[in-house]
């Protein structure tokens, strides 16, 4: 039996700047995910599309455009799962385009799930990825302003100065069922250098499993701490996903998790929510696009 197919991407919690870039940049990419699935592509090739177009863009938090860390380099996580628990990740990877396609490879041409920082980059031009360079003028910009409010080298209390998570993550589910999850971060602004965020971690910025997929944006330390994704995603086989999301949401908000999810369960039903200031997203379902 075929199932319904649907895709949701968002471009991050926190603050929203250039909300009509963003609004474009999230259409183009469901387009192009959810046009995959209408062919009857898998949802992992979706998510890829998606996921990839806005790494490419460059107001986002991920591929070219990420954030700089303390010392001023970009290191950038990136994740995907499909609920037949298949993961890969790599973590604080550099000088590449697109980190959530050496995800995927980490995933399909390796035995294990994560690989970080010299050696994933190995291991991505291993894999055909060619040098680049994601660093943007205007994030340096914003580096050098905040920088500046820094007072000491090992900054004790860096989510007081970020306001803005731009990751980027998209979750689609194809007519056989399978969930897909992609998750791709430029990490938080000011970060110390070797720092790994949730986006790499399973359950934690992504995970998927029979239930339903769950992407995860905001500050990292917090949701690694209470495996967001994992959480929402669990809650999904339990209760209603508007029930599932409102509970997850509930229970960060209580902790001081300021985060915001996509998901999708396996009745194609979605959920998007965020305790910040705002949230970016769009979504494809039954053919119809909403946009937020
Ligand atoms: N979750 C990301 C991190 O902490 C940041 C974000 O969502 O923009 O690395």
């Amino acid at each position: 039996m075929k199932s319904k197919i649907a895709i949701i991407a968002h471009g991050g919690a926190g603050g929203i700047n250039y909300p009509h870039r963003r609004r474009s940049g999230l259409i183009k990419a469901v387009q192009a995910g959810y046009e995959i699935l209408r062919q009857g592509g898998t949802s992992l090739d979706a998510v890829e599309k998606s996921a990839t177009i806005l790494e490419d863009i460059t107001i986002f938090n991920a591929g070219t455009g990420s954030y700089f860390n303390l010392s001023g380099d970009v290191e950038m996580d990136a994740s995907v799962m499909t609920s037949d628990l298949m993961f890969g990740a790599v973590g604080v990877i550099r000088d590449v385009k697109n980190p959530i396609r050496v995800a995927r490879l980490v995933m399909e041409r390796t035995d294990h799930l994560l690989l970080c920082g010299e050696n994933a980059i190995t291991f991505g031009r291993l894999m055909g990825m060619e040098y680049h360079n994601p660093k943007t003028k205007e994030k340096k910009r914003i580096w050098k302003r905040k920088k500046k409010k820094c007072t000491s080298t090992y900054f004790k209390k860096i989510s007081e100065l970020v306001d803005l998570y731009g990751t980027i993550g998209a979750v689609a589910i194809d007519q056989h069922g399978l969930i897909s999850v992609a998750t791709s971060s430029g990490g938080i602004n000011l970060r110390l250098p070797g720092r790994v965020g949730d986006t790499p971690v399973i359950g934690a910025g992504t995970y998927a499993d029979k239930n339903g997929g769950v992407s995860a944006t905001g500050h990292g330390e917090e949701i690694m701490r209470h495996l967001l994704a994992f959480r929402a995603v669990t809650l999904m086989g339990k209760t209603t996903i508007k029930r599932a999301g409102e509970r997850v949401m509930r229970y960060a908000t209580k902790n001081s998790c300021k985060c915001g999810i996509i998901g999708i369960n396996k009745n194609a039903e979605m959920l998007c929510l965020n305790n910040t200031k705002a949230m970016s997203w769009c979504y494809i379902r039954n053919g119809k696009l909403s946009v937020f």
